[in-house]
């Protein structure tokens, strides 16, 4: 078929070690998983996940440059591990979800904070506070080949040399393999999908000329500045 208007290239991360590019299909977020964080976002124990959607649109690959995104006044890092589905599957068990991973990688579920508020408040949807543009920043995937299934480590985020978020993999409140177990009852998960795993406590604002520096230990890291709206 050929196409009424230009076909663009898929959304894709490159891939530690490989000349091959991930391509991205879908961006999961599970919302509230690691302890302290949820008590900062009034969060009272465990609870269900719960999940939202970044479009693919989204994602800004290695970093870098983001801009200033429009019609927010708190605009947030939220620093994740990125896991990269590999293998189609649906209602998968938690103890074979590793089975479905491809590879991990270090994320920012960038955040319009004051537009994600209004939607809680006003029982509308997160989208304009969750998915705009430039809003997924993301580094290069390492393989569960090479890196296996990171389950411990540190999760890092230092904002102009400053340490800002520090936890544990650990910490989690829902592991990859449950989130994944969960999500496959409600989506057929497909390759190229991509699950931002959740942030550790100390999410706060930027603006322009932040530099970002995020960690996951044994994973990767990924570098952003952000710059004023164009
Ligand atoms: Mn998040």
């Amino acid at each position: 078929m050929t196409y009424a208007i230009p076909i663009w290239a898929p959304p894709a991360l490159p891939v530690t070690g490989s000349a091959d590019g991930f391509p991205v299909r879908r961006i999961f977020c599970v919302g509230r998983n690691y302890v302290e964080h949820q008590k900062e976002m009034g969060g009272d124990g465990r609870e269900a996940p719960f999940f939202f959607i970044k479009s693919a649109h989204s994602l800004v690959a290695l970093g870098g440059d983001v801009h200033y995104p429009p019609k927010t006044a708190n605009y947030h890092y939220e620093t994740e591990m990125v896991v990269a589905i590999g293998k189609r599957g649906r209602r998968i068990d938690a103890g074979r979800a590793n089975e479905h991973v491809f590879g991990y990688g270090v994320g920012l579920d960038m955040t319009r904070r004051d537009l994600q508020q209004w939607g809680k408040d006003h029982g509308r949807p997160w989208d304009f506070g969750k998915d705009f543009d430039e809003a997924a920043p993301c580094g290069a995937l390492a393989p569960a080949s090479k890196i296996g299934h990171p389950s411990k480590g540190a999760i890092v985020l230092v904002v102009n040399g400053k340490e800002r978020q520090k936890a544990d993999l650990s910490d989690m409140i829902w592991s990859v393999p449950e989130q994944i177990a969960y999500l496959s009852e409600y989506y057929t998960l497909e390759p190229g999908d991509l699950i931002f795993s959740g942030t550790p406590a100390g999410v706060g604002p930027v603006k322009p000329g932040d530099e970002l520096e995020a960690l996951v230990e044994g994973v990767g890291e990924l570098k952003v500045k952000i710059v004023s709206a164009v």
